[in-house]
């Protein structure tokens, strides 16, 4: 498929990943309108199925959040409706996909977004909130537009409003377009930011799922989690871990992107090995050797090439080291200077830090400033001092920030601080084909 993503000309034409075939997770036919999917809702709506029943089959299914935390959905769902039952509560899906290297969501919302806004009625129907929002990020013009025609034709057929599928039930939806800022993906900023302040993050707890939107309890989930939920109640959560690779349930999706000859967003068994997804996009181009993988986008620590037998699942990469994080499989091949890519991440995240708190704020600063320095003398390795003060710094980072963004940003490229002994004898070395360096500042 080719987007046309002309949102005032600002973005020339975007490539995604064409599909001629529905995605294998999908459960409603090809080609269905608005009167044949929606069925999950239309159930819990009528009274067919229960809102615990809906709670209990998450449950059952192992669903975790897809934002990059993975905290159980069934859980969260439980706990936001038995939060003040019968006060007023919000819905969000959050679908300000930011993260270098991360553009699933992206590809979910152009083809599937009936899967996701179906998940994210069903949650609001279940925790007892009657108004949802997708916050999106702003670059995301076209998937907007997919969304604002799938609202429409959703409230024309009386799927959504004061009369939700003639429950009596009023069920509406909105989408509040991001001012910007890769730190409005973390929930509580994206809340400052909805509520008109500036985007900070809060302190947690207490969690969105109790003080959430205008301090209501708030349901919020990704992209990806609000899409599952309609595959899980409608094929079952028994159909849903079968779909998995060994121990691991469900489809997944993930962007794959780097040195590879396929670059684009793949759905594949949860628990598939990080070679195997790897093949899928084709290998590294020039039959060159893997020489180290980002599995979780730019916040996951870099694996070396003797974990590619690894599978790609919340648990596993957690025991080596790293995470599955926002979906986004980055490949760097053998001969590529990975301190340089990992000071590129980290280069993001200090100029995407909000500046709240200090140690996120300066430690930033003053790591990528040593970096800067070891890449700028043409040194491949740090010395002992050099080494000493970024561990410090990370672990001041990790241990005292108030946010994600702090407390993950140095663990980059301490993970290719062991790694990088031995590659990048010579410098500069070849960018990943069509990669850019962000402008320093
Ligand atoms: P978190 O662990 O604080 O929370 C995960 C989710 O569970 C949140 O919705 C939180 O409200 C809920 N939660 C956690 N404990 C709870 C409790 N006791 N009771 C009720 N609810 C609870 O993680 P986070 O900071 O929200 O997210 C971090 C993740 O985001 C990272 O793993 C990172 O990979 C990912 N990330 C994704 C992107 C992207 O573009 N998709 C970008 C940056 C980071
Ligand atoms: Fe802001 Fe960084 Fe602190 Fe998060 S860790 S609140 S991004 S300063």
């Amino acid at each position: 498929t080719l987007v046309a993503a002309a949102r005032e000309g600002e973005l020339a034409e975007a490539t995604v990943t064409g599909r001629a075939e529905p995605w294998p997770n999908d459960p409603y036919p090809a080609g269905s309108g608005v009167q044949d999917r929606y069925a999950s809702l239309r159930a819990l709506l009528a009274g067919r199925i229960s809102a615990e029943s809906v709670v209990a089959t998450l449950e059952a299914s192992g669903l975790r959040g897809m934002g990059g935390a993975g905290f159980p959905t069934g859980r969260k769902w439980g706990l936001v409706a038995a939060t003040e039952p019968g006060g007023v509560k919000y819905a969000i899906c959050n679908a300000d996909e930011s993260e270098p290297g991360t553009f699933k969501d992206r590809q979910i919302l152009t083809d599937q977004p009936h899967l996701v806004i179906e998940g994210l009625l069903l949650g609001m129907a279940v925790v007892g909130a009657e108004q949802g929002w997708i916050f999106i990020r702003h670059e995301y013009g076209p998937e907007e537009r997919v969304l604002h025609a799938e609202i429409e034709a959703l409230r024309e057929a009386g799927v959504i409003g004061e009369n939700a599928c003639g429950s009596g039930r009023r069920l509406d939806l909105d989408i509040f377009v991001s001012p910007g800022g890769y730190i409005l993906g973390e929930e509580t900023a994206l809340l400052e930011c909805m509520e008109g302040h500036r985007g900070e993050p809060r302190n947690k707890p207490p969690f969105p799922g109790n003080y959430g939107l205008h301090g209501r309890p708030t349901l919020i989930n990704s992209v990806e989690t609000f899409a599952d939920v309609p595959v899980i109640l409608q094929r079952g959560a028994e159909w849903w871990a079968e779909q998995g690779e060994g121990d691991s349930v469900g489809w997944k999706f993930f962007a794959v992107s780097g040195h590879v000859a396929n670059p684009g967003v793949y759905c594949v068994p949860m628990g598939t090995t990080v070679r195997a997804l790897i093949d899928l996009a084709g290998g590294v181009p020039g039959g060159a050797r893997v020489g180290a993988v980002q599995p979780g986008g730019a916040s996951s620590n870099f694996i070396g090439p003797d974990k590619l037998d690894l599978p790609l699942d919340f648990g596993t990469l957690a025991e080596a080291g790293t995470m599955l994080g926002s979906g986004a499989l980055v490949v760097l091949a053998e001969g590529t200077d990975l301190l340089a890519a990992a000071t590129n991440v980290l280069r993001f995240f200090r100029n995407e830090s909000c500046g709240k708190c200090v140690p996120c704020r300066v430690g930033s600063t003053k790591a990528h400033e040593v970096l800067r320095g070891v890449l700028d003398s043409g040194s491949a390795t740090l010395d002992d001092a050099q080494q000493g003060r970024i561990l410090q710094l990370e672990e001041t980072m990790r241990k005292t920030s108030i946010c994600g963004l702090g407390q993950v940003a140095l663990g980059p490229v301490v993970s290719v601080l062991g790694l990088n002994k031995g590659a990048a004898a010579a410098r500069p070395q070849p960018r990943p084909e069509g990669s850019k360096e962000q402008p320093d500042r």
